[in-house]
């Protein structure tokens, strides 16, 4: 076991399809975080000097750490939150090891620092790069809904660039928070490196407050602001990855058997609690009544359980509280007009938290469910006239995560991409993408700012530093002082030497330009 930070009361960790304690674990003392932040900067300066292609294979070791132990970390994610075990086979083990896997080939050319090709004459006598450096410390602070595969996936981009890290999992999920210090000791990176901070709210607010140099913050839209407004009180920046309210468009042309099947399924994976749950859908008048039988028929078939049963497609929610939050959605749905066709009802003869996989229609916008993020098993499905309708309405949303189309047509299918208001849009499949490690993955308006995973994720956990040689050491610059009428006549030259409409113009100015270069009167 890794050396816990300074001790004080324990956590528990809950099995969500029971109740029952499965353990407890060391929380960390508020004080102790300074203690942290400073063993941190010290291990950060020596591994930010290793060589890149070093702390990529650091990489490798981890990865191989996190498939030889695959069976215990699945079952630590399917304990904690419920999850079937193809899912956190799938999201979580899949998506951590080809985090590691991409990064440790790919960052060291995408960090490699960069010649500038400067376009004008002006600054032609000048070599210039772009330097990528590390912040130095970076706080993960992680949500419980992909206890694994989301943290890892920020923390493993964040560590190859050359910066430390400490990490802040859910208060709901502290045996994955463990696990992961635990890997990445066992994996021989220097100790203190990776830092695991144990506790609730209060210790993320003060994790920001000790001043590390970005935080990396992955949970609800209220505690991202929260977490938003302390950053800019210390201007430390910040990447956000918020809640989601994403939007199915299912066209006339769309294959309405794969269309169901995948409504169904990212309407309710991880019970439907992932940022990138399919929670509406609008679906064009010709199929809508097929598409939407089918997905109730389909929806009836799926069996709910605990995730260690090997049958259980639908796990609990993790909380009996979230429950509440998706009745009321519903009570409030139905008191306007919307029909359950399937679900609707807790299931306390399975657990504390299970709820049935839900198919609700006739949902307009004034509901709660159309506007609030409902992060439980709840596919809400609307027909519409036409394509524009459905852009309109899936645009009609704080919310701006990610969305999916599905047509037989791909043209036409990019052509209403670009017209969503969303960080990442599917052609005819969803959510998948965040399995991607190419993909940038990130939100716009409440889903919050800034990418994780890609190039664009690494590139969030480094700063941009541009580095210029002058070839011309000996050469005064024409801008320097000295300045006279004769100088202020020369630089106009100059201007109308480079953007003069007309190319005469601009070669009549030459002369007159050199003026700049060769002048005897300066200081
Ligand atoms: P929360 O916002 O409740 O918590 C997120 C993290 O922030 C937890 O570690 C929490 O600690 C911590 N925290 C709570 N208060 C503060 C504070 N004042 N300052 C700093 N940190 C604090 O989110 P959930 O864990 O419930 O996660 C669910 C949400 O996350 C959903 O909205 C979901 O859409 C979103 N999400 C977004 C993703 C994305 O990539 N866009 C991916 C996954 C989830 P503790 O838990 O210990 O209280």
């Amino acid at each position: 076991m890794p050396a816990p930070a300074v001790l004080s009361t324990s956590l528990s960790s809950l099995d969500p399809a029971t109740g029952e304690v499965l353990g407890r674990f060391d929380s960390t003392r508020l004080s102790a975080l300074p203690g942290l932040l400073t063993r941190a900067r010290r291990v950060q300066a020596e591994w930010t000097s290793t060589p890149i292609r070093a702390r990529c294979s650091f990489l490798s070791a981890l990865r191989n750490q996190i498939y030889r132990r695959r069976d215990e970390l699945a079952d630590a994610v399917i304990r904690e939150t419920g999850k079937p075990r193809v899912e956190a086979l799938f999201a979580d083990l899949f998506v951590t090891l080809d985090s590691a896997s991409y990064y440790a080939t790919f960052a060291p050319a995408m960090l490699k620092p960069e010649r500038v090709q400067h376009h004008s004459v002006a600054v032609k006598a000048k070599a210039g790069r772009v330097l990528y450096e590390p912040y130095g410390v970076i706080a993960v602070i992680g949500a419980w809904n992909y206890p694994l595969a989301i943290p890892m996936g920020q923390m493993i981009p964040a560590l190859v660039a050359g910066n430390a890290v400490i990490l802040k999992p859910s208060e709901l999920t502290p045996w994955c928070g463990t696990l992961i210090g635990e890997l990445y000791e066992q994996a021989g990176f220097p100790p203190g490196l990776v830092q695991v901070a144990q506790g609730g709210g209060e210790l993320g607010e003060a994790l920001i407050a000790a001043g590390p140099d970005k935080v990396i913050f992955t949970g609800s839209v209220a505690t991202g602001k929260l977490v938003a407004e302390s950053c800019a009180r210390r201007l430390v920046p910040c990447v956000l990855e918020l809640g989601g309210k994403d939007a199915m468009i299912v066209l006339a042309d769309a294959d309405v058997e794969v269309a169901s099947s995948a409504a169904v399924w990212g309407g309710f994976t991880n019970c439907g609690q992932a940022c990138l749950s399919v929670e509406r859908i609008y679906v064009e008048q010709a199929i809508a009544a097929d598409f939407t039988e089918r997905c109730a028929a389909k929806a009836r078939l799926l069996k709910l359980g605990r995730g260690s049963d090997p049958q259980t497609e639908v796990g609990p929610l993790i909380r009996a509280s979230q429950v509440d939050r998706i009745e009321a959605q519903l009570r409030d749905a139905v008191s306007r007009g919307g029909r359950i066709l399937t679900g609707g009802r807790r299931r306390p003869d399975l657990g504390p938290c299970f709820f049935e996989p839900t198919v609700i229609v006739d949902v307009d916008h004034s509901m709660q469910l159309m506007q609030e993020e409902t992060f439980g098993p709840v596919l809400a499905i609307r027909t519409v006239a036409h394509e524009d309708e459905a852009v309109a309405l899936a645009n009609d949303s704080a919310f701006g995560l990610a969305a999916s189309i599905w047509t037989a047509d791909a043209r036409r299918g990019r052509q209403l991409a670009a017209r969503l208001r969303a960080g990442a849009v599917m052609i005819n499949d969803v959510a998948s993408y965040f399995g991607i490690p190419e993909a940038p993955h990130g939100g716009r308006g409440a889903s919050g700012w800034g990418r994780t995973h890609s190039k664009f994720g690494l590139l969030e956990m480094v700063q941009v530093k541009y580095v210029d040689v002058d070839r011309l050491p000996g050469w005064p610059k024409p801008w320097w002082y000295g300045y006279n009428h004769q100088l202020g006549e020369a630089a106009d030259r100059f201007l109308q030497f480079l953007f003069a409409p007309q190319w005469r113009h601009r070669w009549r100015s030459a002369r007159g330009a050199l003026k700049t270069v060769f002048r005897g009167d300066r200081i």
